[in-house]
């Protein structure tokens, strides 16, 4: 293997340090309350793993479990009284919801200043539109990792293979930002090799195990691999064939390990700059 392994893990951990010693310094105990509607297992063990984070940096996390049978309604009024709650800093609503609840709807519902996965429009237009809002956890992280490797985006030609709101939208808008230039390829994309070895820097965010290949990589490229992908083995894969790539990029990240500790740490991230807005206002 030739390229460094960036390792999401160091960087959320020195990120929550962060966070922790920012809270005790503002003197605050930032608020986080957590959506569960449902028994789906693996939201049950992210959100056991949100409360578990947010304690560690010193906030509080409240989580709110409703049955799979919770009616629209309810949980339209449960979202509504924790806009109004003082206490609560930051909303989380763990997705995906049961069948039968409209999850638009529900996020559409929370307060912009208030959501801290930054799936509101609101948000979604401040993003857009280049003005402070809260930025999804998962494009932030995949950032903080950039940053962390020390690659230069400015002119920098950055593929994102994936169009999603919640992934593939918003790191197209945050390299953007970054002075990048971006191309947003997706299933309907001709040719996604060919793109993608245009790229000094690829993200891939399509759920498709390992679909990036050694031979989609420029050399030297920096390669972000956002894709959580369970094999029938029950092996953990990314969206990115790891270590053949790794013999073509400068730098990627692994799965697990990589931008997977990075969410976390960038929910806790955002609902202390909620706190603090907050306060603020
Ligand atoms: P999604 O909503 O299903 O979107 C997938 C995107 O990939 C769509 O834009 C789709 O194109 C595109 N796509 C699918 N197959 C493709 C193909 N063969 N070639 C080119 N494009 C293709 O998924 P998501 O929520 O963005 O998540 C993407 C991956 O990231 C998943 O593996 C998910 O588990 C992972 N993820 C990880 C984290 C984390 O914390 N690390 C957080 C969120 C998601 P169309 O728009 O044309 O359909």
């Amino acid at each position: 293997m030739t390229a460094i392994l960036i390792d999401g893990r160091a960087v959320a951990a020195d990120l929550r340090a962060s966070i922790a010693t920012r809270i005790a310094a503002a003197g605050i105990t930032p608020v986080l309350a957590v959506v569960l509607v449902g028994d789906d297992p693996a939201s049950a063990v992210y959100v056991r793993s949100k409360d578990r984070a947010a304690h560690g940096v010193g906030m509080t996390a409240r989580t709110i479990r409703l049955p799979a049978s919770t009616a629209q309604p309810e949980l339209m009024a449960l979202v509504r009284s924790l806009n109004d709650d003082p206490e609560v800093d930051g909303i989380l609503v763990q997705l995906p919801l049961p069948v039968g609840l409209d999850s638009t709807a529900v996020i559409n519902a929370i307060d912009p200043a208030k959501d801290v996965d930054g799936l509101t429009p609101t948000n979604a237009g401040l993003l857009a539109s280049g003005q402070p809002g809260l930025v999804p956890c998962t494009p932030l992280g995949s950032m903080k990792l950039l940053q962390a490797s020390g690659t230069n985006l400015r002119g920098a030609r950055a593929v994102v293979l994936g169009r999603s709101v919640l992934v593939g939208k918003p790191i197209a808008a945050l390299l953007t930002a970054a002075d990048a230039t971006v191309t947003l390829a997706h299933s309907r994309t001709r040719d996604l090799a060919a793109e993608c070895r245009r790229a000094d820097v690829l993200v891939a965010a399509v759920g498709r195990p390992e679909l990036v290949r050694a031979d989609w990589i420029a050399p030297g490229a920096v390669v972000i691999d956002v894709g959580i992908n369970r094999l029938a083995d029950g092996r953990l894969v990314g969206d990115v064939a790891t270590a053949e790539c790794a013999e073509i990029a400068s730098a990627i990240t692994p799965v697990p390990g990589g931008v997977g500790p990075m969410t976390i740490a960038c929910l806790l991230e955002n609902t202390f700059t909620a706190a603090i807005r907050r306060r603020a206002r």
